[in-house]
């Protein structure tokens, strides 16, 4: 009875097209990749975790709530570098099209 189970647990359905937010039904803009280094031992040590997919609207919640300073500043200049980027190519590939 209990092998059935397994059965269906399938990964990867066929709902992959559209990638949604981890923490609402909106469709997702970012995903977010953490990576943990240890310091002050050698070698260095590095894990990650599985990324995990935001919208804007969450994403700007989740770094509102982050309970240290620093790190808010680091996300939030990483989102501003990759916003920045992203702006830069859209104007590339539109002027292609011109
Ligand atoms: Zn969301």
């Amino acid at each position: 009875m209990q092998r059935y189970d397994s059965d269906t647990v399938k990964e990867g359905g066929k709902k992959t097209m559209d990638k949604s937010c981890s923490n609402c039904e909106e469709k997702a803009q970012y995903s977010i990749v953490v990576t943990i280094s240890s310091v002050g031992v050698s070698p260095r040590i590095q894990s990650y975790s599985t990324a995990v997919l935001f919208c804007e609207r969450c994403f700007s919640e989740l770094s509102e709530r982050l309970c240290s300073d620093k790190l808010r500043e680091a996300v939030n200049s990483a989102l501003t570098e990759l916003k920045k980027r992203s702006r830069d190519r859209s104007t590339v590939q539109k002027s292609m099209f011109d």
